[in-house]
């Protein structure tokens, strides 16, 4: 599913791209680092900005590419210090992009550990009974320009945030592929805009901060396998069996553990780097000891690290998290099997963060007005 724009986004090219566009003008090779550095190092926001370029230029840039595809609807800051951020897209699609600023101990904000929340697709098709992205399904597929669109609209509020002139980008400690949508679904689209996203001469963010997660396409796995791009997986695994996965996520009904856990073992061993497997804890479904003695089992054999989410219930669905004594009897579990575990403290409650809430909130709103 695509949507095919009257212009495409300038922020879907690469230098290679972008050079090619320009020679077929005419133009200079040099044009191209000269536009991507008004873009992503100077952050301009209109084409007049940029004004070492002849006007003649940049008329061309405004007939033949988009400058923003995204524009910032809504950006709600939650009490515990979670931004999210609602675009919306040309053809007026909505997505989210989430800022995480983590305070560590005894220090001030500006200290945080900061991750950003990026989406890959409007809604999402892998169904997963616990999620609110999937509720009604796919829309469509980001484009390149429309994922990387949305780490310059976190620049922008950041550079308005912060005192300095310019904040950069690098100050984010990890970039996390987990927004809206299944990222391995959009392959192509994914790995041209990390391409972008990592390059001297887009965003310039390392490949080791920045984590794919996926629900367990593993052709898609396999093929990220083989890819030496330096990016960090993580899996949704959010059961420890065949049983509790089907339940849940229909997606193991094509992917069962059988094919799941070689595929990742198969990233890991080629990356050299360990996987993170994401377990969301939720009530009576997958929080019993049996689960974390086999999600334990898996873990270490894989060498993976694990990453415990109390779930976040969404309106209209049945799920609950469970209760902190119960959260913690299941980490105290892998703790004595001597896995590597997180229990993740809530971010974003307050305001809906949890994947595809709020885009859900907005699209009931805007149904009930229409
Ligand atoms: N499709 C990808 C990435 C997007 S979802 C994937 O499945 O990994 C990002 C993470 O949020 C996934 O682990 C997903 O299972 C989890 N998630 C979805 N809804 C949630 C909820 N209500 N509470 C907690 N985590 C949730």
């Amino acid at each position: 599913m695509k949507f095919e724009p009257e212009k495409p986004p300038l922020t879907g090219e690469t230098l290679d791209s972008l050079t090619l566009r320009l020679k077929e003008q005419g133009e200079p090779a040099f044009r191209a680092r000269q536009i991507l550095e008004w873009i992503y190092k100077k952050r301009a926001r209109s084409w007049d900005d940029m004004s070492n370029l002849p006007k003649s230029l940049r008329a061309w840039l405004a007939d033949t590419f988009d400058l923003s595809p995204a524009t910032l609807v809504l950006g709600k800051q939650s009490l515990d210090i979670t931004d999210k951020l609602l675009l919306e897209l040309r053809d007026q699609s909505l997505i989210e992009t989430v800022i995480i600023r983590a305070p560590q101990d005894g220090v001030g904000l500006e200290h945080s550990r900061k991750t950003i929340c990026i989406s890959t697709q409007v809604g999402c098709a892998m169904a997963c009974a616990f999620c609110a992205s999937g509720l009604a399904g796919l829309k469509r597929d980001l484009s390149a320009g429309e994922i990387v669109a949305q780490l310059l609209q976190v620049c922008y509020r950041e550079d308005a945030r912060t005192q300095r002139a310019r904040s950069e980008l690098a100050s984010f400690d990890n970039i996390v592929v987990m927004g809206m949508g299944e990222p391995l679904a959009n392959y192509d689209a994914l790995i041209r805009a990390l391409t972008i996203l990592n390059a001297e001469w887009g965003l310039g963010f390392g490949a080791r901060r920045i984590t794919v997660s996926t629900s367990g396409l593993v052709p898609k796995i396999l093929k990220l396998a083989d890819v030496p791009l330096g990016f960090r997986l993580a899996i949704s695994l959010h059961g420890a069996t065949d049983e509790v996965r089907d339940r849940i996520m229909p997606v193991n009904k094509a992917y069962p553990l059988e094919k799941l856990i070689p595929a990742i073992r198969a990233f890991s061993e080629n990356h050299g780097r360990m996987v993170t497997l994401e377990f969301i804890l939720i009530e009576d479904v997958n929080d019993a000891l049996d689960q974390a003695v086999k999600l334990s089992e898996i873990a270490r054999d894989l060498h993976a690290h694990v990453n415990l989410i109390p779930y976040n219930s969404v309106e209209g669905l049945p799920w609950k998290r469970p209760s902190l004594a119960r959260q913690e009897r299941f980490v105290r579990i892998l703790e004595e099997a001597r896995v590597s575990v997180t229990l993740r403290r809530e971010k974003g409650h307050d305001i809906d963060a949890a994947c595809g809430q709020l885009r859900l909130k907005t699209e009931r709103d805007r149904a009930a007005v229409s």
